[in-house]
């Protein structure tokens, strides 16, 4: 998506060789009008998948799930960081390492929220080694629901997430795919 491309160089700052930051326009300001764009690119993607809902992780996940399910005009539900009790097995569990933080942390959503007939799109900011998405493909596949399609905002080309997410069959399609990053420059894969 070229609009997110020219967006990236413009406005994002590389950190370091595999750090990003794109909380002017992304993540934490959030730019609606770029939003909306990704959510009807996602749509363009994906409106051949029968997805019935949309699934994503808080907190960077909520604001483009928003916009995605606008577009497809079905709900979204977001997967809850904070540890829920699940005293009668009303919810469904899976664990996530931490690309940014290092750290382990488990992530929730309610059973009710995820049927077996459901059609899943999951969607994310980043893609880096695809530890966010493991959790989410589990959950999904825990309620007996299909992961019918994954769309990403900035995969990481270089970290190894893309490559196996794409080996294990799943479809998914990245906005923006960046092969190489350092204080000279972004390089696209084309
Ligand atoms: P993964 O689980 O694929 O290893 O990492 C993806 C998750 O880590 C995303 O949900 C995103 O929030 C975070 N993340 C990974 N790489 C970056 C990055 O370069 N910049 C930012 N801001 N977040 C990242």
């Amino acid at each position: 998506m070229k609009k997110l491309e020219e967006r990236i160089v413009r406005d994002g700052k590389v950190i370091s060789q595999d750090i990003l930051k794109v909380d002017s326009f992304l993540n934490h300001q959030i730019d609606p009008v770029l939003m909306k764009e990704i959510g009807e690119e996602f749509y363009r993607l994906f409106k051949d998948e029968g997805i019935t809902k949309i699934l994503t992780i808080e907190a960077s996940g909520i604001a483009i799930a928003s916009f995605t399910a606008m577009a497809f005009h079905v709900p979204f539900v977001f997967a809850k960081k904070a540890k829920s009790l699940n005293i009668d097995g009303d919810v469904l569990t899976s664990t996530v390492k931490s690309f940014t933080y290092g750290k382990e942390y488990t992530i929730t959503v309610a059973k009710k929220f995820i049927r077996p007939d459901d059609r899943i799109l999951i969607v994310d900011d980043f893609l880096a080694n695809g530890m966010a998405l493991n959790g989410l493909t589990d959950i999904v596949h825990q309620a007996g629901a299909v992961t019918a399609g994954i769309g990403i905002c900035i995969e990481k080309g270089f970290q190894k997430g893309g490559e196996e997410i794409r080996r294990k069959g799943y479809h998914l399609e990245s906005l923006a795919i960046i092969d190489k990053m350092d204080e000279t420059g972004i390089t696209f894969r084309d």
